[in-house]
């Protein structure tokens, strides 16, 4: 990805009701916006972290910032449970707008960490990015409630996660030349042991991937 943004970790603390833990992998992203014109990043945390609420999510997204509530591998409330699986199974991320927010910064970072998730999980934008709104339909508008105010549509918003995405796989001229010393976990017949390794590795806190040689 051509811009690296930064994800800070500022995490809720785990006597909250909306920080109910788990330890999952996760399996799709839900798009959010916060419904609350001008709030940041930084005061949804504060405000999250200040008494016990009935929802929650993993990422809250302004102009300045990614910041990271709750782990990814925990649990958040951001979908009504009966609607869908998304609080076991989903991130969370909220994207913030309106007031000063500049919505090109907070946008841009937006989409970013989408394509960010897509990439470390072994996601495709079209399956495993939903709205909210897809979700819950009857009750939910978001985000594309926030995206129409600037112009956007869900479909554009998933072509922007798209060719972020892609903008990895393309090795430029100059790196193509570097000298690249990969480290090596283990070599395996059947590619179920490779998985295993795999989300082993996961769970240490890696980023691994599985390379196919003969
Ligand atoms: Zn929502």
């Amino acid at each position: 990805m051509e811009t690296e943004y930064k994800i800070t970790t500022m995490l809720l603390d785990q006597r909250w009701k909306q920080r109910p833990g788990g330890n999952r992998i996760p399996r799709y992203a839900v798009a959010h916006d916060t419904g609350n014109e001008g709030s940041t990043a930084q005061q949804n945390y504060k405000y999250f972290n200040s008494r016990n609420l009935e929802a929650s999510a993993h990422v809250f997204i302004d102009d300045r910032e990614i910041l990271l509530v709750i782990p990814l591998s925990e649990k958040a409330w951001h979908v009504r449970s009966q609607v869908s699986d998304a609080n076991d199974w989903a991130v969370g991320v909220e994207l913030c707008h309106g007031g000063n927010i500049i919505w090109k910064e907070a946008y841009q970072r937006y989409v970013w960490f989408f394509a960010w998730l897509c990439r470390n999980y072994g996601w495709n934008p079209d399956h495993s990015v939903k709205g909210h709104f897809q979700l819950d339909h009857a009750r939910r508008t978001d985000p594309v409630s926030a995206f129409k105010k600037y112009g956007v549509t869900f479909q554009h918003f998933l072509q922007a996660v798209e060719a972020e995405l892609n903008t990895i796989s393309p090795v430029d001229d100059e790196k193509k030349h570097e000298t690249l010393y990969r480290v090596q976990i283990g070599s395996y017949r059947q590619r179920e042991n490779a998985l295993e390794m795999l989300k082993l590795a996961k769970k240490a806190g890696f980023d691994p991937v599985i390379i196919k040689t003969k």
